[in-house]
């Protein structure tokens, strides 16, 4: 009994504060908090830059709530309904590709934002270059192009979802725009960049236009991120 409120209340104060870097606030024990960490199968990576780094795309409060609040929620919903599973010895990665109900739902809502948060850097939005550019010019006829259409397929998802870029074993790129928590990886896809447009993705800072937070996207766009997968798309 002692043993199961201890866990209950050391995941409950992870997802508080641990992902904020704050887990070791003076007065805590180190030890408890690291046992309790170590319990959860599936862990929130560190957001990989400061949280007002993304402005004037993001607001520090934007980023805050997404990260904070709805990325780290998926992760204690998934540590939840895996406890005791064997869903709790999987990869989140084979959750994604083979999972079910509300354990592909919240693993891939987990995978789904720790890739968006690397599709986007405070040094992007530059062009692509290289190997991506020559895809990029091949299969959607040019950068304009390609942004147009990602764009367009995008703001129109109907409800919420995701606006993907992924590619075939064989380097060829297609534009996948997908509901809910959908995600390439479930299609034999590899993702390559996506863009989050659920409204708890926005909505602070765009209220309810979603086109000029898509058209904003771009001026934060890792390209050296996409190009990374998709040499590994192809390998
Ligand atoms: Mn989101």
């Amino acid at each position: 009994m002692q043993r199961r409120e201890f866990v209950v209340g050391t995941l409950a104060a992870a997802s508080a504060g641990a992902y904020l870097g704050n887990n070791l606030s003076a007065g805590e024990s180190p030890p408890s908090t690291h046992t309790g960490v170590a319990k959860m199968p599936f862990e929130q990576p560190p957001l990989p830059y400061p949280m007002d780094a993304l402005k004037p795309l993001f607001s520090e409060e934007q980023v805050s709530f997404h990260y904070g609040k709805h990325h780290a929620a998926y992760f204690k919903n998934l540590n939840g309904l895996v406890e005791g599973k064997p869903e709790a010895q999987m990869s989140l990665d084979d959750l994604v590709v083979k999972g079910s109900g509300a354990i592909f739902n919240n693993a891939a809502q987990a995978w789904n934002h720790t890739f968006f948060w690397n599709c986007l850097s405070p040094t992007g939005g530059r062009e692509p270059n290289g190997e991506l550019l020559a895809a990029i010019v091949r299969d959607f006829g040019g950068m304009a192009e390609f942004r147009k259409l990602f764009t367009d397929a995008s703001v129109k998802v109907f409800g919420s979802g995701w606006g993907w870029l992924a590619s075939d074993k064989q380097g060829k790129l297609e534009i996948i725009p997908a509901g809910n928590a959908d995600n390439p990886l479930r299609h034999g896809k590899t993702p390559l960049l996506t863009v989050d447009v659920w409204e708890h993705a926005y909505y602070i800072d765009y209220r309810n236009e979603r086109a000029r937070f898509v058209e904003n996207f771009w001026t934060k766009v890792n390209w050296d991120f996409v190009a990374q997968c998709y040499a590994k798309a192809k390998a």
